[in-house]
């Protein structure tokens, strides 16, 4: 045990959603202390898309060129029927008249929480703790009181505030004893990355394309270093039947019909929910993110409102922390715009966007294709749906909660 080390806020998790909000912090010379258990930032294939709105958002800590320099920009994206090769296309150009960024941008997440980790790393207000990890805490009314696991020991720090960034299993949220409600798909989703070509196969693919099939829908992706698919596989099978080379031969045989050929970079199995926590805040300590937060990966949703949590707490807190503002209303506002936001719209078009791809055969599938075509069709239709995808709307929606 080495003393105890006092910071402004600590913040659990060194992911996109962690790394952010202290670059916030330290940027307005806020001092924080960032614990991660990892040795390093995750360098798994989860989120990668970056929504137009995020990208003005993380203009404001200098981050976005560098999204540009190593993403692609994916204007258009596609909704494709498997069956017939027919392709919706939306294309977000369309929103230039309110955003300076009309695209998205396709960049593995491990690249922004990476980065922003080496420019902490070297910041005087941050400290960034690898192999660190957050076990439990105590709160009174001037501060929060953390133990920290690390290689040597158990460590103690003591914060004003303490941000649970700490993804979905957040000891934060477990310690404050928040429920987390909602349920968990049945199906497991694989994640298999290739450095094939597939547009070379399948004419005309976008950066993203979300292919609706009601025996086996699919999302595929494109991010600079490779293509990945995204499919449902059946939840019951083991792990290892799932990972083999015998179903990933088969997925790509439906796919392209070289299964064999093709390497692929990753297999990971994810289990996928719809939760939201009881409350994202409790005196002192808030969560954000995955820690808050959980939804399907269709219209790649969940990062991106983490990291919208992230610039509505940091406008709240900053007050608060500089003693202009006092927690109370202050805090609260937080947890009430950014909750309610996420029940009214992340959940449920999360879930509408699944069933899009996802739902029945025969009439039900040819009903919803005429609906996404109508809207495709129709200006005053097709502009609210970019909003809607795009997250613009939700953070409309955010702000006129008081
Ligand atoms: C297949 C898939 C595809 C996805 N695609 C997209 C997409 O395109 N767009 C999008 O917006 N979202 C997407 N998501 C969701 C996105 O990946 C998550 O929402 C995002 O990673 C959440 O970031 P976070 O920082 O809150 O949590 P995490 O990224 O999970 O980071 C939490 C960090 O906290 C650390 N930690 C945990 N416990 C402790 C502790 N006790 N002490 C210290 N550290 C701790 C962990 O090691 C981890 O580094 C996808 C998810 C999946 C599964």
């Amino acid at each position: 045990m080495s003393g105890i080390d006092r910071c402004q806020v600590a913040i659990a998790g060194a992911g996109p959603v962690g790394t952010v909000m202290a670059t916030l912090l330290a940027q307005a010379g806020i001092s924080v202390i960032v614990l991660e258990a990892g040795q390093d930032c995750a360098r798994d294939l989860r989120a990668s898309t970056f929504h137009p709105p995020t990208l003005e958002m993380l203009d404001q800590i200098g981050i976005t060129p560098m999204l540009l320099d190593k993403g692609l920009k994916a204007p258009v994206y596609q909704w494709r029927d498997r069956g017939s090769g027919e392709k919706i296309e939306f294309d977000l150009s369309e929103l230039s008249d309110i955003t300076r960024y009309p695209f998205r941008i396709q960049c593995e997440q491990y690249h922004l929480s990476r980065a922003l980790a080496e420019g902490l790393e070297t910041h005087p207000q941050a400290d960034v703790r690898f192999g660190n990890r957050l076990l439990s805490f105590v709160q009174d009314d001037a501060g929060v009181d953390l133990s920290v696991e690390t290689m040597t020991g158990i460590e103690r720090i003591r914060a004003d505030f303490l941000i649970g960034a700490d993804g979905a299993n957040s000891v934060v949220r477990k310690w404050l004893g928040i429920e987390f409600d909602g349920f968990t798909y049945p199906e497991r989703f694989l994640t298999l990355s290739t450095e094939t070509d597939l547009a070379a196969y399948l004419p005309d693919l976008s950066y993203v394309n979300y292919v609706s099939d009601p025996s086996e829908w699919l999302v595929l992706l494109r991010v600079p270093s490779v293509w990945r698919v995204l499919v449902p596989v059946n939840g019951a099978v083991d792990e290892a039947e799932l990972t083999s080379d015998v179903n990933k031969n088969a997925i790509f045989d439906r796919l392209i019909g070289s299964g064999a050929s093709v390497n692929t970079q990753h297999r990971t199995l994810y289990k996928v929910h719809q939760r939201v926590a009881k409350s994202f805040r409790e005196g002192r300590v808030m969560i954000v993110g995955d820690a808050a937060h959980l939804n399907n990966p269709l219209g790649g949703f969940g990062m991106n409102s983490g990291l919208h949590d992230v610039f509505n707490l940091f406008e709240k807190l900053l007050p608060v922390l500089k003693g202009q503002a006092q927690a109370d209303p202050n805090l609260s506002l937080y947890e009430r715009q950014r909750r309610e936001v996420t029940h009214s719209f992340i959940q449920s078009q999360t879930k509408q966007n699944m069933a899009f791809i996802s739902g029945g055969a025969g009439a039900a599938h040819e009903a919803r294709r005429r609906e996404l075509l109508a809207i495709q069709q129709d200006d005053a239709r097709r502009r609210a749906y970019l909003m809607r995808q795009a997250m613009f709307q939700s953070l409309e929606d955010a702000a006129l909660i008081r």
